[in-house]
C-alpha cells in the first residue's frame, strides 16, 4: 500500500526511554485499537478525517527536515503505526535511504504485523500493556512479538498508582525468561486525567488524575526487577517538562 493515514511529521526531541533527549523526526500515524488509561495522543486513535498521504510526500517532508538539520533517526509512532504496516513497508526503506534509523514506538501486541517490517526497522520501541491500564491480559502478544523484535528491542512500562505488584512480577518473569533479556524502561505515568474521561465517555471521578505508583512501590519494583535483569531504569517522560510535542 503506497498511502497511510498521517496525524503528523515533525522535528523534536525523543521524551522517553533510552534515547532520550535525541533529535528525531517523527512521523505519527493515525489509528489505534486500543485505548489505554494513559493513553497521551488521544488525537491519533483514530483515522477518521486524518489525511491520507502517499509514501512519497511523507519521504518529500521528511527530507526538508532533514534538510534544515540533520536527524539521527526517524521515530515512526503513532496511535499503532503497525496498523498500517503496509504503508511502512513501502516508506520504511525510502527513510532509510536518507541515512536515517529507523525507530518503532509500539504497543507491542501486533506480532503479525511486525514480521512484515521487522527487517526494515533498527530500534523497536515496544509496551508491555499491564491489564490494570488496558483492560485485558496481552502476555502472549508481548512474547510473540519479542521473539520476532529480537535484540532490536527494548521495553517499556508505564507505572501508575492502579498497577499491582502480580502484572508487574509477570512483566518481569516474562523479560527474564529472554536470552538476553531487553533493557526494561520503567516510566511513572506524567499525571493525566484517565483516557475515557478526556474522550468524555463518563464523569469526571473525583479521581480525575491517574498518578505514578508511590514511592515505594517504585523503588521497591526498581530493586525486585534489578535483580533479575540486566539492564532496568527509571525515565519519566521528558518532553512535557521540555513544553515540547
Ligand atoms: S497503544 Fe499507544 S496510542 Fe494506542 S491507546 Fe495505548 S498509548 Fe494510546
Amino acid at each position: 500500500m503506497t498511502t497511510g493515514y498521517v496525524s503528523q511529521i515533525f522535528s523534536t526531541l525523543q521524551g522517553e526511554g533510552p534515547f532520550v533527549g535525541e533529535r528525531q523526526i517523527f512521523i505519527r500515524l493515525a489509528g489505534c485499537p486500543w485505548r489505554c488509561r494513559y493513553c497521551d495522543t488521544p488525537e491519533s486513535l483514530s483515522a477518521e478525517g486524518k489525511p491520507l498521504m502517499s509514501a512519497d510526500d511523507v519521504l518529500d517532508a521528511a527530507r526538508r527536515l532533514n534538510t534544515e538539520r540533520p536527524h539521527p533517526t526517524v521515530s515512526i509512532t503513532g496511535g499503532e503505526p503497525l496498523m498500517q504496516a503496509d504503508f511502512l513497508a513501502t516508506l520504511l526503506p525510502g527513510l532509510r535511504a536518507m541515512g536515517l534509523k529507523v525507530y518503532l514506538e509500539t504497543s507491542g501486541t501486533h506480532p503479525a504485523l511486525l514480521r512484515r517490517v521487522a527487517d526494515l526497522c533498527d530500534v523497536v520501541a515496544m509496551d508491555f500493556k499491564l491489564p490494570s491500564a488496558i483492560g485485558r491480559s496481552l502476555w502472549a502478544e508481548h512474547e510473540e512479538f519479542l521473539t520476532i523484535a529480537g535484540p532490536k528491542a527494548f521495553v517499556k512500562v508505564v507505572l501508575t498508582a492502579d498497577s499491582t505488584a502480580e502484572e508487574f512480577e509477570q512483566a518481569v518473569n516474562l523479560l527474564a525468561s529472554r536470552d538476553p533479556a531487553p533493557t526494561l524502561v520503567l516510566q511513572p505515568v506524567t499525571p493525566i486525567a484517565a483516557l475515557d474521561e478526556r474522550l468524555g465517555n463518563r464523569a469526571p471521578n473525583g479521581h480525575p488524575k491517574l498518578t505514578p505508583p508511590s514511592p515505594h512501590h517504585l523503588l521497591d519494583w526498581l530493586e525486585m526487577s534489578r535483580q533479575r535483569l540486566p539492564d532496568v531504569r527509571l525515565i519519566p517522560q521528558m518532553h512535557p517538562l521540555w513544553g515540547l510535542p
